[in-house]
């Protein structure tokens, strides 16, 4: 890797009460990337982002956003990232624009609402209720939340989980997107298609311990060179190709 990280999670301990969630575990992240925590459910994924995101507090370990430790600088870590909030918490009743407007002024950012609805594809529903949203919908204006104080780190924690094919493929390029115009991205998944396509590099979580982590391609060959082998031969589709190609890319949501 050639930079210096921008995330440095070092021996990150989460107890809760006897129970412990995050069993000291350590990576980089560096910036530009797209980083994915991969695991089951329960394997601590949320727990370590929102400690990274100084929105819970740790047991021990250390923990380093851009250069500012989580322990000394919370304020200022919370000024360069982004957060993705439960959409349970947008007000349904307001529509996307006064929502910006609402989030514009607990960052005093000078975002334009309609711009960054523009770079999600929900310029045309800036009238729109938060509840009148497709699934889809909502989750790319929960990411256009995210973006409202121009941060240099967003994290995204399923953001993909109930969407359709269609849906998730067009996250995936908004991700990237974001990723192109500088932004390094953590996030979670529990779908391995989706990390195997988006992921610079992942970090494999299971029950608290990193249990691997480098780019998909070297795990897969690292698998491969133990002499591992499908049980079928592979076809060179899947259904979810046929879904799509019947179904046709456009998003379902638009109209
Ligand atoms: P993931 O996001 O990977 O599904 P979480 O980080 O949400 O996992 O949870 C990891 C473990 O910690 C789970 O066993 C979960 O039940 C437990 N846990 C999470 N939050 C709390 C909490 N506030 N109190 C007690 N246990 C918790
Ligand atoms: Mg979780």
């Amino acid at each position: 890797m050639p930079s210096q990280p921008i995330i440095s999670v070092k021996n990150l301990v989460k107890s809760y009460g006897s129970f412990t969630a995050v069993k000291g575990i350590s990576f980089d992240v560096y910036p530009g990337e797209i980083f994915g925590l991969l695991g089951p459910n329960g394997a601590g994924k949320s727990t370590t982002l929102e400690i990274i995101e100084t929105l819970r507090e740790k047991t021990s370990g250390e923990v380093w956003v851009n250069g500012m430790s989580i322990d000394k600088s919370p304020e200022d870590i919370k000024k360069i990232i982004g957060v993705q909030l439960q959409t349970a918490g947008f007000y349904p009743n307001l529509n996307l624009t006064e929502l910006i407007h609402l989030f514009i002024g607990l960052y005093q950012s000078e975002v334009d609402p309609i711009e960054l609805l523009r770079k999600v594809n929900l310029e045309d529903k800036a009238k729109s209720k938060f509840k009148q949203l497709s699934g889809g919908q909502k989750q790319r204006f929960s990411i256009a939340t995210t973006l409202i104080n121009k941060p240099s780190i967003i994290f995204l924690d399923e953001p993909t989980t109930g969407l359709d094919p269609q849906a998730r493929r067009n996250l995936w390029d908004l991700i990237r997107e974001i990723r192109d115009g500088g932004t390094t991205i953590i996030i979670t998944t529990h779908y391995m298609d989706e990390a195997e396509i988006l992921c610079d590099r992942v970090a494999i979580i299971d029950s608290g311990e990193i249990i691997a982590i480098d780019t998909p391609n070297h795990l897969i060959d690292e698998l491969v060179a133990t002499g591992f082998e499908k049980e079928k031969e592979v076809k060179k589709a899947n259904l979810e190709d046929v879904f799509i190609q019947r179904t046709g890319k456009a998003w379902r949501d638009e109209s």
